[in-house]
């Protein structure tokens, strides 16, 4: 049997993220971290683009403090965003300079940043890394947690946390409520070519079916869409010939950056919310997408699921700087409350947009047209909308907090 203080199950962006913040914090030395992952380990390669995320200057200012920011080589920068409604005169756009920032957000490729944690990770010997492995069993009391492979090893820990992702085994096996909708929507995701440089500049077209998202790319030239739309009309356009989507895709797109072409393999991920109403359990804890899911409109999955950890890591830190049973009840809860705090407010951000810019009436239409309009023109609000989607406001891991400006 193999004897852990720290078991986390998933190694996706989340769990080697928490993994690495465990293992170079103030107490790192006390703790013995395992990481177990179904998949493989992440070998150093190019960045594919296939999976992207628009990380914000809260993920940026975590993922810096762990000196992994510095190794990630396609991290473009966005300076601006645009936002817009397809057949209507509302549109909002934000610029980073009028925001005082160096950016308004960074596209990072999901591969190249878990292959960068990982390698970080490596750093630390305390750590284990178990990968190609999976469970067949998982038993908790309210001391420690025990975790059965398919190949016959055991894994013994004091803390469980579960960043296994959406269809999380360790949330299931715990049998934690989860609270689901389906967003009755597929997004469809690939690297475009356009004919106009992009400018910098993350655009997002919402159209009659749902939203359609341009992001920048290092290349002048290449976009990431994510292409939200129902169901029937996502595996029609999975079906187009190249040449045929191309046209379906400049159209909808109202040719912002004139003719669009497909430049790589198309994927499609149905999109549900899901929201685990207890995050914790025993000495079992969830984080990320094991806790949460919400749709990809705004970009702010993995920005959730970053801050998810850093909290949690702050919290088991706080308490051994205290002398405090690090991975307490009484911890856990706290670290619960302050997170589905954040989750709760995005869930509910997410669904009021995508109801309003559903809705078809013309007179629904007016309205919101009128209120974008009307937005666009109050730096204020504007300011406000943004400090949110930056990550530069609400109640933040100290790490991933702005630096205070001296006077
Ligand atoms: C189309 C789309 C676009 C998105 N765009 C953005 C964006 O622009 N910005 C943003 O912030 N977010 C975005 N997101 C959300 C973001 O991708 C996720 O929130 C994030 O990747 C979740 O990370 P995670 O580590 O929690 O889960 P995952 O990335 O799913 O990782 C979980 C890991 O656990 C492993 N695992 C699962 N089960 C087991 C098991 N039983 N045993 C061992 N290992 C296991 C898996 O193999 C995987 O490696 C987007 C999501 C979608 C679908």
């Amino acid at each position: 049997m193999q004897t852990s203080d720290v078991l986390i199950v998933g190694g996706g962006s989340a769990g080697l993220t928490l993994a690495l913040l465990l293992a170079s914090g103030d107490y790192s030395q006390q703790l013995k971290i395992t990481l177990l992952e179904q998949g493989q380990a992440p070998e150093p390669a190019p960045a594919t683009l296939l999976r992207v995320s628009a990380l914000n200057l809260a993920s940026q200012r975590l993922l810096t403090a762990l000196g992994v920011w510095q190794g990630l080589t396609a991290n473009p920068a966005y300076q601006q965003m645009e936002v817009w409604e397809a057949d209507s005169f509302a549109r909002i756009n934000f610029d980073a300079t009028t925001e005082n920032q160096q950016a308004l957000g960074w596209i990072v490729d999901n591969q190249q940043l878990c292959q960068q944690l990982y390698q970080k990770l490596q750093q630390y010997p305390q750590v284990q890394c178990l990968f190609g492995r999976t469970i067949s069993q998982i038993s908790t009391s309210d001391e420690q947690s025990l975790v059965t492979l398919t190949d016959g090893s055991v894994l013994l820990a004091k803390l469980l946390v579960g960043a296994d992702g959406a269809e999380s085994k360790v949330r299931q096996s715990l049998q934690l409520p989860l609270t689901f909708w389906d967003y009755d929507q597929h997004a469809l995701v690939a690297v475009v070519k356009t004919q106009q440089p992009h400018g910098q500049c993350a655009r997002q077209v919402f159209l009659s079916t749902g939203p359609l998202a341009l992001l920048p790319l290092s290349d002048p030239h290449l976009c990431s869409i994510v292409w939200s739309t129902n169901p029937q009309q996502a595996a029609e356009l999975m079906a187009k010939e190249d040449a045929e989507f191309n046209q379906a895709l400049s159209a909808a797109t109202q040719s912002v950056l004139g003719v669009l072409q497909v430049q790589s393999p198309r994927h499609k991920f149905p999109l549900k919310m899901r929201y685990a109403t207890k995050w914790q359990q025993q000495q079992v804890v969830l984080v990320a997408d094991a806790a949460h899911t919400i749709h990809p409109l705004a970009g702010q999955g993995m920005n959730l699921g970053l801050m998810d950890v850093a909290a949690l890591a702050e919290l088991i830190n706080q308490q051994m700087a205290k002398n405090l049973p690090w991975a307490s009840p009484r911890m856990l809860r706290q670290y619960e409350r302050w997170r589905k705090a954040e989750a709760q407010q995005m869930i509910a951000a997410m669904e009021l947009f995508k109801r309003v810019f559903l809705l078809q009436d013309p007179v629904a239409k007016l309205v919101r047209a009128v209120g974008m309009k009307t937005t666009n023109q109050l730096p204020f609000l504007k300011r406000k909308i943004m400090a949110a989607a930056l990550g530069n406001s609400g109640d933040l891991p100290q790490l991933a907090r702005p630096v205070p400006v001296e006077l």
